[in-house]
């Protein structure tokens, strides 16, 4: 069985091919598909693996995984929200899984999360067949769920934001334009002062040219501190994944362990993969991406 797709009775034997990079595949044995669909945007499959749990993929490229979503999940929604320190107004884009959303309203000094998702299937499939990760995310009375195109959001809103969060497909198909200088500037211009962007980055073993491009782009949309910090998601193969980080408050990258440990305790949240420990380590970036980025 070869390619992104799956048959329509699957055997036991039956997989599902990532089809990211040309001369690499990443196998999932399929045990029951339990949705498939050509959506408005993209082409969208759930199935069970035995390994991961209910698998999400989007043209034929894995999202997300009920096995280790707590991982891109609590270092996406964590690291922003406690280096801030008095974050009120959260915007997500993308995201549609609700992971994200879910984790960012464990901080209940929140009084808004907008999540901003241009595939309306997403957010309803994922509240189906994986009802795990958004939780109650999508109930809560603090979520403002906006079925629309991330950039044009951004480029239009009157809203204004402290942290904003990037939860975004790879830079093909709808999710491209979350990738310009364009959509970082009209981030920049709904945060408020001393705000912060992260953004899904890529996996910058086998996606070479992903974190020096965004860095220039970040860079050019007038943002002062640009940078990345890194997690390993086992789902998104190929080694340890790039978090872009950009704020015009380089304080906020800067912080003290006693700060965020503080700040952490505080909020009273029982993490998986989070710690104030590991929030300043991911910033120690390995050697070879270093130099990528030079
Ligand atoms: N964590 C995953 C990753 O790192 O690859 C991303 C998961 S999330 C499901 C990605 C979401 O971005 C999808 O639901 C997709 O529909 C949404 N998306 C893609 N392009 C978008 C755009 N231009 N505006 C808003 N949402 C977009």
């Amino acid at each position: 069985m070869t390619g992104g797709s799956a048959p329509a009775s699957p055997g036991p034997a039956d997989w599902f091919e990532e089809k990211l990079y040309p001369d690499i595949r990443q196998g999932f044995a399929i045990a029951k598909i339990l949705h498939r669909e050509r959506t408005e945007h993209q082409d969208l499959i759930i199935f069970e693996n035995p390994v991961y749990g209910r698998v999400l993929a989007l043209d034929a490229i894995v999202q997300v995984t009920t096995g280790d979503e707590f991982v891109y999940h609590e270092m996406m929604a964590h690291v922003p929200i406690l280096a801030h320190g008095a974050a009120r107004r959260v915007l997500i884009v993308g995201g549609g899984d609700g992971g994200i959303l879910r984790e960012a309203l464990r901080h209940r000094a929140l009084e808004r999360v907008t999540l901003v998702e241009i595939d309306r299937a997403v957010v309803d499939l994922c509240l189906e067949w994986m009802p795990s990760i958004p939780g109650k995310a999508f109930r809560d009375r603090r979520t403002e769920l906006v079925i629309a195109d991330g950039a044009r959001y951004v480029a239009e809103t009157d809203e204004r934001f402290d942290v904003v969060i990037i939860d975004s497909t790879d830079p093909v198909g709808p999710g491209e334009v979350l990738f310009t200088e364009a959509f970082y500037r009209g981030c920049r211009r709904v945060l408020t002062p001393g705000g912060i962007l992260v953004n899904q980055n890529g996996v910058p073993f086998l996606q070479r040219d992903e974190a020096p491009m965004t860095l220039r782009r970040r860079r050019r949309a007038g943002f002062h501190d640009v940078g990345f910090y890194v997690a390993a998601v086992p789902s998104y193969y190929g080694g340890l994944m790039a978090l872009g980080w950009a704020s015009d408050d380089r304080r906020k990258r800067e912080i003290a362990p006693a700060t965020l440990a503080r700040r952490f305790a505080a909020a009273k949240l029982r993490t998986k993969y989070y710690t104030p420990e590991l929030h300043r380590a991911a910033f120690a970036l390995p050697a070879f991406i270093g130099d990528q980025l030079r």
